[in-house]
């Protein structure tokens, strides 16, 4: 038995023709940056997202990063993120010069826990990023409510739940701006990097267009001091052919998960996903909390299954963030999380028989 953890074969072969035209329609177009397939995409996706405006750029860490640039959040400035994240969403904070302030997870979710947001605002505070972590939608209405009560920015960090939605919403539309990554393994992903910027705001949108292009919205005027962080044009062709199919990815997704739930949920030994009321789970990841998670793992790898650990080291035990001087036992959950997660094989085109050959070896494991 081999179960990989994530293949494309089922997605890419469905699509292959689409992809190798729009290879050769820009490979003959003579132009590969800042082009009308980047125009074009951005459209689309701004539509998909049900947001004004979408602004491409080259990866979800520059996304996040523009993001928060783009507000003026920098140097004394204080930003609220959920400690049981990628470490990406923490970079960005600290790439802009702004403080991370950490808030432990919901027990049930594994996002954000909004009922410990108060207690670390302060006068410093600027912006809150909720991350829509494995693919279900946080909590947005008392996130928004909270922030409106502090004056924060909401600035959501949609990579893994790409046309999810909380109480018929989309994620990605909510924050004042928002990032999102097309990383390859995300629900909606490039074949190589890229990310995008979504918002309602159109003056935030246009400074975006520069910072991501030097500064620049006019070939050889500067008028900020910005970066390149740009999407290319091969990566938005790509991606407008791949967003007509991520709905049904995603509602495949689902059907792979309910699977799983179904054949785990008598289980004792292993937490299942819980998904809260009003909110949409896209799956991006398929997570299980397992006392012997590391004996689990190897024992599911001895029968040919793949599984990750989606994260093993929390932000703050990273060397990264020594600095901040947030010792092991600062943030019990997350550290919890990190011990006993485990993400099981699913992708688009997984099988019925396979994930019942998963839940097979996994009652083996406990008999
Ligand atoms: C993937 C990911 C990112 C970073 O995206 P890249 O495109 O890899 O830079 C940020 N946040 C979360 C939650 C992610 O899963």
């Amino acid at each position: 038995m081999n179960i990989p953890f994530l293949d494309f074969k089922h997605m890419h072969s469905q699509i292959r023709p689409e992809i190798i035209q729009a290879f050769a329609d820009v490979y003959d177009s003579y132009w590969y940056i800042n082009g009308t397939e980047v125009s074009r995409f951005e459209k689309h996706y701004a539509n998909f997202n049900d947001t004004e405006y979408a602004v491409g750029v080259s990866n979800g860490l520059d996304a996040l990063t523009l993001s928060l640039k783009v507000l003026g959040i920098g140097p004394g400035d204080e930003v609220v993120v959920p400690i049981h994240t990628y470490i990406a969403t923490v970079l960005s904070i600290s790439h802009v010069g702004a403080t991370p302030v950490f808030v432990e997870p919901s027990l049930r979710t594994y996002n954000i826990d909004i009922h410990q947001l108060e207690k670390v605002v302060t006068s410093r505070t600027k912006a809150i990023i909720p991350v829509h972590l494995y693919g279900q939608a946080c909590e947005m209405e008392a996130i928004v409510t909270f922030a409106q009560k502090y004056g924060l920015y909401v600035v959501e960090d949609n990579a893994q739940a790409h046309g999810s939605h909380y109480n018929g919403r989309k994620t990605g539309s909510w924050g004042i701006v928002n990032a999102a990554s097309f990383y390859p393994g995300k629900n909606l992903g490039a074949l190589g990097d890229a990310g995008v910027i979504t918002t309602n705001d159109s003056h935030l949108a246009k400074e975006v267009i520069k910072l991501r292009n030097y500064g620049s919205d006019k070939k050889y005027v500067n008028d900020i001091i910005g970066y390149n962080m740009r999407l290319d044009e091969m990566q938005a062709a790509f991606l407008t052919v791949k967003l007509n199919y991520i709905d049904d990815w995603n509602e495949e997704r689902k059907e792979i998960a309910s699977w799983y739930t179904s054949g785990l949920a008598s289980l004792n030994d292993i937490t299942i996903p819980y998904i809260v009321n009003k909110s949409d789970h896209v799956f991006h990841l398929y997570v299980i909390l397992v006392d012997k998670r590391d004996q689990l793992q190897n024992y599911l790898k001895d029968q040919g299954i793949h599984t990750l650990v989606h994260y093993p080291i929390p932000p703050h035990l990273q060397s990264a963030y020594n600095h901040l001087g947030l010792k092991k036992g600062t943030f019990p959950r997350a550290e919890m999380l990190a011990d006993k997660c485990l993400s099981l094989p699913l992708y688009p085109g997984l099988t019925k028989d396979l994930v019942d050959q998963v839940i097979e070896v996994i009652y083996d494991f406990y008999e």
